[in-house]
């Protein structure tokens, strides 16, 4: 006797990438910052005490709120932290999206869309990118068609590090009669010369949520931990009615905040990343594996044909490697390869060398 609903009967669950146990292992495929977390980070989780632990934690993380907004320059009331990102994007369809409504993406995009489209018991309408990984220019008019109430857009695009501008998005905004998620996980990422800030969007529009994540920028994956802004009154009702009670933890909350003031540090690491990230590129395309221009912390790099991605991809993971492979449409004869630290994608590059 099953006994679940009859959509999470027929649903498939999400696939994360893989993890290998063994200290030799060389994760390059789920996009981890290759550098640790803030020292102040560590300091705070040693400073934990019994008494912290005894008692439940702020509920809407107030103090987190505060210092993301200060970061941000926008009100504590256009921010809420989650477990995880993630949960940003679950909260955001319960929210927003009434039962069997359907949820617009973009594709190829974020594997876990679809699949929280699914649980929600909602069809997806996909709108597939241009041909160098851009929002089409009718999305918006396609979206209002099929009546979507919600659209993910995930900038910088994973899994090919192509960056939308803001000024593409405000339009998309201000066309879009639904909510538009601009899932922002890798943003930190981008080069700073750019002056990309989609947050000034939320200002502008309504219709706007902007998710953050900890899990890549800030080296804290382990954590969960990630936070949504936009207009107080898209905010309201995911912060005090569909929110869990208390979603994120104390532990969770006091090293968030560590993180998240020492920008310093932060910045260092997302330099170092820009910087290996374009020699890597440079090192790959020399291998006949050239990839489209990042903005990430990742390089989606073109095989000659799927045959030799996936010779390369399990020939790398022989060799303790591990890279992403997706068997789908435009993505067949690539690997998604998370930049590391020179001494990381060296052995990268040593591997690729030695498999013929
Ligand atoms: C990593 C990631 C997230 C959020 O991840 P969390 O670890 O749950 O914070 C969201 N979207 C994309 C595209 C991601 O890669």
């Amino acid at each position: 006797m099953a006994y679940e609903r009859r959509n999470i009967a027929d649903m498939h669950g999400y696939v994360p990438g893989k993890q290998l146990r063994g200290a030799e292992t060389l994760k390059l495929n789920t996009n981890e910052n290759p550098y640790p977390p803030a020292p102040a980070v560590l300091e705070a989780l040693s400073s934990i005490t019994g008494e912290q632990l005894r008692c439940y934690p702020p509920a809407a993380a107030d103090d987190f709120r505060e210092v993301a907004a200060r970061l941000h320059s926008v009100a504590p009331d256009q921010v809420m932290a989650v477990n995880g990102g993630d949960e940003l994007l679950r909260l955001a369809i319960a929210t927003f999206v009434e039962p069997s409504r359907p949820i617009g993406v973009v594709e190829p995009s974020y594997s876990l869309y679809p699949v929280l489209a699914a649980a929600h018991g909602s069809p997806v309408v996909r709108a597939d990118l241009d041909d160098d990984w851009g929002v089409p220019g009718d999305l918006a008019e396609r979206m209002n068609a099929a009546r979507v109430p919600l659209v993910f857009v995930v900038n910088p695009h994973a899994p090919s590090g192509k960056l939308t501008s803001v000024r593409t998005l405000d339009a998309l905004a201000r066309d879009l009669e639904g909510v538009l998620v601009v899932d922002e996980a890798y943003v930190d990422f981008v080069d700073p010369e750019l002056a990309h800030d989609a947050v000034e969007l939320t200002r502008a529009h309504d219709n706007v949520l902007i998710l953050r994540t900890l899990s890549k920028g800030y080296g804290l994956a382990g954590l969960r931990f990630g936070y949504g802004i936009g207009a107080a009154s898209l905010m309201a009702p995911m912060l005090w009615k569909t929110r869990d009670s208390y979603n994120v933890d104390a532990i969770a909350q006091r090293l968030a905040c560590a993180a998240l003031r020492d920008q310093a540090y932060a910045r260092e690491t997302w330099g170092k990343v820009r910087g290996e990230r374009a020699r890597l590129s440079a090192a790959l395309a020399e291998r006949g594996l050239s990839a489209p221009a990042s903005q990430s912390n990742f390089l989606l790099a073109a095989a000659r044909d799927a045959q030799r991605a996936r010779a390369l991809h399990a020939g790398l993971e022989e060799r303790g490697i591990l890279v992403r492979y997706f068997d789908a449409p435009r993505l067949d004869h690539r690997l998604r390869i998370t930049v590391g630290t020179p001494e990381q994608d060296d052995r990268l590059l040593a591997a690729i060398d030695a498999i013929r």
